[in-house]
C-alpha cells in the first residue's frame, strides 16, 4: 500500500483530508498556492482560512449542519476541533474567530511531522496517487483548464442559485401538482398569483435588499442562472413571459387563470425537498425569507437551502465520482470540497474527511443513506438528484434523506428522529 498521499489546496476540505491520514500514519505533501499566488476572496497567508462569515452555522442536532457536524465528530475532524477550541459566542451556532481559527489550523498542518506543505500553483492533476484535489470553488484558472479537459465539459462557472425548502411547509389547500398544458407528469407543484399579489411581490423584490459582492464575481452571468432580481429590472412582465409564465397553467380544479406561477420542482427523489424555479437570488437571507413568502401557498415556507451568488467552479460530480469521492476509471484520483458540488463550510469539510477516509479504508463504499454523510455522498454521485443534468451545489439538508415510512407531523419530532436514526446507522458503521 501506498502510504504517501498529494492533495491540492489547503483549505477546509484539504486540511480536514491531510490531518486524518497523517494521524494514521500517511505521509502527505499538501500544496497551497496561497500566498505565492492568492485567490479573489482570500485574504490571509494562512490554511483552512474560512472567506467569508465566521459560523459553520448550528450544532443542535435536529438541525441538519448539526447533525452533520455529529456525523464527523464521531469520526474525528480537525476543522470541527480547532473551530470549538477557537469559537465565539453565538447562541446555538459554531462561530469562530477567524484569524485564530486559521492560524490554528495553519499551524497543526505545518507542524505535523507527516505533512510537507508545498507553497505553489499546481498547474495540472498530478500523476502521483493517490491524489486528492480540493482546490475549492476559486480553483486557479490553469489547474481548473486542465480539470475541465481531462473531464469534459463538466467543469461548471454557476453564478446563482435558487432557494430550497420542504414541501411539508408548502399550503397545498393553494398549491396545486400540474405540468404545463398537461404535458408529461404533474410533476411541478404551482403556485399562482393573481395581479395585485404579483405585483405586492414584484415590488418587495425590487426594492428588497441585496448582497453587495465583489468585482470577480460579477464575471459569467450566464443567462440560464440570473439573479431573479436582475431579471426582474428588465421590467414587470420579464418574469411572467420567463419563469413566472402563467399559460398552460390554469387551476385543475377551479379553472381559475393567473397573473404569474412559480414553479416548485422536486429536489430530491422522495419529494420532501422542492427548489423554486427561476428564483436564484442575491437577496439577503432575511429578505428572502420575507419577500418568497408573499408568494401565496409558502406563507410558512421553511428553507432547507437560501439562495446565493457567487463565483463557483464545480466538476459534474454525477457520472464522475463515486460515493467515495474516487474519480470513476481513475480510483486512486478524489476530489473533495467545494468542487465536488457540495456547499457550504461544513459540507466542503466533510467531503475531504470522506475522501480521506475512503483511502485508508479500501472497499469502503460509503456510508449508510440515512447519515448525513451518506446522503452528502450521494448527492455527489446524483443518487439524490432528480436532476442529474441541472447538477448544483447543495449543502445537506434533511430533504436529502429517505423519510420515515409513518407520516410524523411535529417538524421538530421530526428532525429529532432523523438525527436518532443517522447517529445509530454511522455508530454501527464504525463499529462503536
Ligand atoms: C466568495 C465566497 C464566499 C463564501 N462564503 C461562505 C460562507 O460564508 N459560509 C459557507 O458555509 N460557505 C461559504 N462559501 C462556500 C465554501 O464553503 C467555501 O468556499 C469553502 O472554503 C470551500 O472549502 P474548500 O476546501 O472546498 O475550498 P477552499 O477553502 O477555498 O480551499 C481551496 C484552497 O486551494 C487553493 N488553491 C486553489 N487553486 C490551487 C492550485 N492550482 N494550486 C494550489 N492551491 C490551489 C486555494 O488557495 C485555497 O486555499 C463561500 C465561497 C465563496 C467563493
Amino acid at each position: 500500500m501506498n502510504k504517501e498521499v498529494t492533495i491540492i489546496g489547503g483549505g477546509l476540505a484539504g486540511c480536514e483530508s491531510a490531518f486524518f491520514l497523517a494521524e494514521r500514519g500517511y505521509r502527505v505533501r499538501l500544496y497551497e498556492m496561497r500566498p505565492v499566488r492568492t485567490t479573489p476572496a482570500h485574504e490571509s497567508p494562512f490554511l483552512g482560512e474560512l472567506v467569508c462569515s465566521n459560523s459553520l452555522k448550528s450544532t443542535a442536532e435536529d438541525t441538519s449542519s448539526g447533525l452533520l457536524k455529529q456525523e464527523m465528530k464521531l469520526i474525528g475532524s480537525l476543522i470541527l476541533s480547532t473551530a470549538e477550541e477557537n469559537s465565539v459566542p453565538a447562541g446555538n451556532a459554531l462561530a469562530v474567530d477567524r484569524d485564530a481559527f486559521a492560524r490554528a489550523v495553519d499551524s497543526k498542518i505545518r507542524n505535523h511531522p507527516n505533512i510537507t506543505v508545498v507553497n505553489g500553483e499546481v498547474t495540472d492533476i498530478p500523476s502521483d496517487r493517490p491524489c486528492i484535489i480540493a482546490s475549492g470553488p476559486l480553483t486557479s484558472d490553469a489547474l481548473a483548464e486542465r480539470i475541465k479537459a481531462r473531464f469534459g465539459g463538466g467543469l461548471y462557472f454557476f453564478d446563482a442559485i435558487a432557494p430550497v425548502i420542504t414541501f411539508d411547509s408548502v399550503d397545498m389547500e393553494k398549491a396545486f401538482f400540474k405540468s404545463r398544458w398537461e404535458k408529461g407528469d404533474n410533476d411541478y407543484l404551482n403556485l399562482g398569483m393573481n395581479q395585485e399579489e404579483y405585483e405586492l411581490f414584484y415590488n418587495e423584490l425590487m426594492a428588497s435588499d441585496k448582497v453587495e459582492f465583489e468585482d470577480f464575481e460579477k464575471l459569467n452571468v450566464y443567462e440560464g442562472c440570473m439573479p431573479i432580481e436582475e431579471m426582474a429590472a428588465r421590467g414587470m412582465k420579464t418574469l411572467t413571459y420567463g419563469p413566472f409564465r402563467p399559460v398552460g397553467l390554469r387551476h385543475p380544479v377551479t379553472m381559475q387563470k393567473y397573473a404569474a406561477v412559480v414553479q416548485l420542482r422536486k429536489e430530491d427523489k422522495d419529494g420532501t425537498a422542492y427548489n423554486l424555479v427561476g428564483c436564484q437570488t442575491k437577496m439577503k437571507i432575511g429578505e428572502q425569507k420575507r419577500v418568497f413568502r408573499l408568494i401565496p401557498g409558502l406563507e410558512n415556507a421553511e428553507f432547507l437551502r437560501y439562495g446565493s451568488i457567487h463565483r463557483n467552479t464545480y466538476i459534474h460530480a454525477p457520472g464522475v465520482l463515486k460515493r467515495t469521492f474516487q474519480v470513476i476509471g481513475d480510483e486512486q484520483l478524489y476530489f473533495a470540497g467545494q468542487i465536488t458540488g457540495v456547499e457550504g463550510y461544513v459540507e466542503s469539510t466533510a467531503s475531504g474527511l470522506l475522501a480521506a477516509y475512503s483511502i485508508v479504508n479500501p472497499g469502503f463504499e460509503g456510508f449508510g443513506e440515512v447519515t448525513a454523510l451518506g446522503a452528502l455522498a450521494r448527492h455527489v454521485s446524483g443518487e439524490v438528484s432528480e436532476n442529474k443534468k441541472e447538477y448544483v451545489p447543495s449543502n445537506f439538508h434533511f430533504g436529502m434523506l429517505p423519510p420515515f415510512e409513518e407520516r410524523i407531523r411535529d417538524k421538530k419530532l421530526k428532525k429529532a428522529r432523523y438525527a436518532e436514526r443517522a447517529l445509530a446507522s454511522l455508530r454501527t458503521s464504525l463499529g462503536i
